[in-house]
């Protein structure tokens, strides 16, 4: 059995002088730190100075994308995705792709990630890094029908879900790209086959205006209604963005039990505008919270996120309408809810994915404030060690899994 020690915080608080205890992939049980004798511990790992906090949960990102990190910054949406992100797109090659998205993966666990929900193509590459490295990830194949792209055929979106259905830290998903890419017969085609499977939608959804003006055009819908009249819209969907959706939009949406993975950076960024994400969450819808890519956030870290999103729905919502408190719980348990996982609390039974950040530092100061600290005075670097499945998985700097020679560029 392993036992981490130090202070646990989770959504339901903070409790000093701790150990989680780790037996298999579980958590075996939360305890008083001086009562790790009476258990059969083979290894310790923490220490006064950590904060252990639940693995954060990317709900929504393209790991493979750090490729592209810092070409076109400033740029608005539709130019950057269109003339620039599109076009290079087009030219991956799979084993170019695959060293990407091992370099992504290592970012975001390295920056307190155990969990990623990731949207690609080539993403068989991804899978495979991601087994590699020992990170939980659910991955699905983007798939559109109504732009001509090559790496995106349907097909292979299925395909890809029937060849990853039975890993255990690997979950395939299926990937729509968009509410602007995806005809209304494919979109009901992925959800006759979800519901089939019982298997998650990741999709794109109002990340601009163009989008919306074009589903509009073409089903007479906005872009929630489209999804919903297309049998999509439940709590199997993981939609990201949007950030148009209009009143009639957020209430549908917060009925339906979809999760929002809000990805506040990266559309702040490059459409200077963010979801409605307050009125989702007053009005009972799930949030996670996502870094999108590192072509546009331009990092894979999901400490920062949670401050970006505090901050950025303040800008919104009103200063006193949303804070640490529920931005921890989105990057936490909002992401477990939406992926279907028993993870994002540290409590007997729960999935052993927990991160240990190292608060002997400056911006730590003064001690105590856990939750504040965390939310708004750390970033990824202050990771020290990532758990997933009860594994250690990145310690100081290292992937005990990985051969490191294998990533030369
Ligand atoms: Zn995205």
């Amino acid at each position: 059995m392993k036992a981490v020690t130090g202070t646990v915080m989770d959504i339901r608080g903070v409790v000093e002088d701790a150990a989680v205890l780790i037996e298999g992939e579980l958590i075996y049980d939360v305890i008083p730190r001086d009562g790790i004798g009476e258990y059969d511990v083979d290894e310790v790992f923490g220490g006064r100075d950590y904060l252990i906090i639940p693995g954060l949960i990317n709900a929504h990102t393209h790991v493979a994308m750090t490729r592209f990190r810092g070409l076109g910054d400033d740029l608005p949406l539709s130019t950057w995705l269109n003339d620039l992100i599109w076009p290079m797109e087009r030219e991956w090659n799979r084993e170019e792709l695959r060293r990407w998205a091992f370099l992504g993966l290592m970012e975001a666990v390295s920056n307190g990630s155990t969990t990623v929900n990731d949207h690609y193509f080539f993403a068989d590459e991804i899978a495979r890094a991601a087994r590699e490295i020992g990170v939980r990830a659910f991955i699905g194949q983007t798939i559109m029908d109504l732009i001509d792209f090559p790496l995106a055929e349907p097909e292979e979106g299925f395909k890809f879900f029937k060849r990853w259905k039975n890993e255990e830290l690997i979950t395939p998903t299926l990937a729509p790209h968009a509410t602007d890419t995806v005809s209304r017969d494919l979109l009901e085609e992925i959800g006759d086959f979800a519901k089939r499977e019982n298997a998650l939608i990741h999709i794109h959804l109002s990340q601009s205006r163009e989008e919306v003006r074009e589903v509009k055009e073409r089903e007479g819908l906005y872009p929630v209604e489209y999804l919903q009249k297309a049998g999509v819209l439940d709590r199997n969907l993981i939609a990201a963005h949007g950030i148009y959706l209009n009143e009639k939009e957020v209430g549908l949406f917060a009925k339906s039990g979809a999760t929002l993975a809000h990805c506040p950076t990266s559309l702040a960024k490059l459409e200077g505008s963010i979801a409605p994400t307050v009125e989702l969450w007053k009005l009972g819808a799930n949030v996670a919270l996502g870094n999108d890519c590192a072509a546009s956030n331009n990092s894979l870290d999901m400490v920062v996120e949670m401050k970006m999103a505090s901050i950025l729905n303040k800008v919104k919502a009103g200063p006193d309408k949303i804070g640490a408190k529920e931005v921890f719980h989105w990057a936490t348990a909002g992401g477990a809810k939406a992926l279907g996982i028993k993870a994002g609390i540290l409590e007997k039974g729960y999935l052993a994915d927990l991160v240990l950040i190292n608060t002997r530092k400056l911006h730590f100061l003064p001690e105590g404030h856990h939750l504040s600290h965390l939310v708004y005075a750390a970033n990824g670097s202050d990771v020290e060690m990532v758990f997933v499945n009860g594994e250690l998985i990145y310690s100081f700097g290292e992937f005990p899994r990985i051969k490191m020679p294998s990533l030369s560029l």
